[in-house]
């Protein structure tokens, strides 16, 4: 452990914006020497960018929540300011009876919360429109520890709430099933709320009205991008910690992770190095893995964190034969009997696409893309890419009339790449994370956490660098205070 004129050698395993916002913590933190490690030939994890017909864009996240600080916060604190975008629409929509349905405003985690809206946008049957006040007869919600997301909101509205709304919304973040996510984590506020209102509708009315991001939507959009890609938040932030002084080494998987008296050995594939703390910015998979040996308790309870696959494809339009298309794009829930779970008009969402796509070569390109891959139905994903770009171009077709011929296409697999926040999540978390102060200077940070969102990413890596930070402080005062 360091003296106190030493400086702390602290390890960041996970180069993902995680891994890399816990890294621009440390150095503000001060006295660290940070090193991140990375298994990837470069930093990004999850924000990557495809060239598709000479234009490039997001093949993984494409847009970040900007009515919490977060994100918008490290763009700037690493000079992208000037490249920080909004989506060139609000109006998203819905599949529903094979029409695309605009989605109504208020929802809240997909609970309805404005029926005249709701009604206004066809996207329920009248039976089912009629069944979602019985919520407000029934005895007050009970929510215990946690819920169900599905089971409880179809048990309160009705099924034809979850599945022509929450499921396809919860999808779109989770690729999910929205009965074994867990409503504590994705929607902590209405899950508090819920204890002091009498029936769903209430609550989720009191959180629409009170939420932060109801407040920012009022005040400005809801969502940013980057000029060419919010996977330039990830490359920029690795420029100015190199320059700033940290070691970023791609190429490099760490295999194991060793509690060494009072430090923490880290053997990678480019060898074994020693440091005072170390965050975990990987997948609670890799985790596990990393903690089999030095805290196998908590390696347990990570193992118990899934995550579902994904896979995006991008497809070049010629302009010239494509309809009109609506909007920044769509949702599809699985009742739809479409494979396709939602659609990126991205051209239509980024001017900054738009504008390189009408200048590509070939010119005048529209670009799409498709998501594909849900928790537990992983048989789409198991087409090769030429299959699957072939199952994106006719449901496509089928649904906006796009044609069937594509000047150019990219498939982009994400394995294990969302999280599922099965209902107790948050105790399997705070039990792994509990666990973990038997081995000071460790702390686990990431998607599989605290939220999978940019945003959430960043402010878990920055806690966690925080928490080792205050640690090797409080280590320095006790030996020598
Ligand atoms: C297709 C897709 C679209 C998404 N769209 C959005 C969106 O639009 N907006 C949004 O906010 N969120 C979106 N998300 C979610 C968000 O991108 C992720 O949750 C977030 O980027 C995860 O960041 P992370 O750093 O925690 O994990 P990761 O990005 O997974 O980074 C972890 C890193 O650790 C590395 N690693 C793993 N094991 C080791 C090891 N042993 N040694 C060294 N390195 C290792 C990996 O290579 C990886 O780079 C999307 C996710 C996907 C998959």
């Amino acid at each position: 452990m360091a003296d106190l004129t030493d400086r702390y050698d602290v390890a960041v395993i996970g180069g993902g914006i995680t891994g890399l916002a816990a890294g621009l913590e440390l150095l503000k933190q001060g006295d660290c020497d940070v090193t991140v490690f990375e298994s990837a030939e470069q930093v990004g994890g999850k924000l990557q960018t495809t060239d598709i017909g000479s234009v490039t864009v997001d093949a993984g996240a494409e847009s970040m929540l900007a009515v919490r600080p977060e994100a918008l916060r490290m763009a700037a604190e690493v000079g992208l300011k000037p490249s920080i975008v909004h989506p060139a629409s609000r109006t998203a929509y819905v599949l529903s009876g094979g029409h695309l349905r605009e989605l109504p405003v208020g929802l809240v985690s997909g609970v309805p919360t404005d029926m005249r809206s709701l009604a206004a946008a066809r996207i329920m049957s009248l039976p089912g429109l009629l069944r979602i006040p019985i919520d407000q007869l029934k005895s007050r919600p009970e929510v215990a520890d946690d819920v169900s997301v599905g089971e409880f909101i179809s048990e309160r509205m009705g099924r034809e709430v979850v599945d022509r709304l929450t499921e396809p919304l919860l999808a779109g973040v989770y690729a999910g099933n929205p009965d074994e996510l867990s409503l504590r984590m994705v929607n902590p506020s209405l899950f508090r709320q819920l204890a002091r209102d009498k029936s769903l509708l209430q609550a989720a009315r009191a959180v629409r009205s009170g939420s932060a991001i109801a407040a920012g939507a009022r005040r400005g959009p809801v969502f940013a991008g980057l000029r060419n890609g919010v996977a330039r938040l990830a490359s920029k932030s690795a420029e100015v910690l190199v320059a700033q002084g940290a070691h970023v080494r791609t190429g490099c998987t760490v295999k194991n992770l060793r509690r060494s008296g009072r430090r923490w050995q880290v053997t990678g594939s480019k060898g074994t190095f020693e440091f005072d703390a170390v965050v975990l910015a990987v997948p609670a998979a890799q985790a596990a893995t990393l903690l089999r040996t030095s805290a196998p308790f908590a390696a347990a309870q990570l193992r118990s964190i899934d995550a579902a696959s994904v896979a995006v494809v991008t497809l070049a339009y010629r302009t010239s034969q494509v309809p009109e298309l609506a909007g920044t794009g769509f949702l599809v829930p699985p009742i739809e009997d479409y494979h396709v779970k939602g659609v990126t008009f991205v051209t239509n969402k980024w001017e900054w696409a738009a504008r390189a796509a009408k200048t590509a070569t070939p010119r005048g390109l529209t670009i799409v893309r498709a998501s594909y891959g849900r928790y537990g139905d992983d048989a789409v994903l198991e087409r090769d890419d030429e299959a699957l770009a072939s199952l994106a171009r006719a449901e496509l077709g089928a649904i906006v009339g796009l044609p069937p011929v594509t000047v150019d296409h990219r498939v982009t697999r994400w394995s294990k790449a969302l999280p599922q926040y099965r209902v107790g999540h948050v105790d399997v978390v705070n039990r792994a994370r509990e666990s973990l102060a038997d081995a000071p200077g460790v702390a686990l940070a990431g998607a599989s956490y605290d939220g999978v969102g940019i945003a959430s990413c960043i402010a878990s890596g920055r806690q966690a660098a925080k928490k080792v930070a205050r640690e090797l402080s409080e280590d320095v005062v006790e030996n020598y205070g």
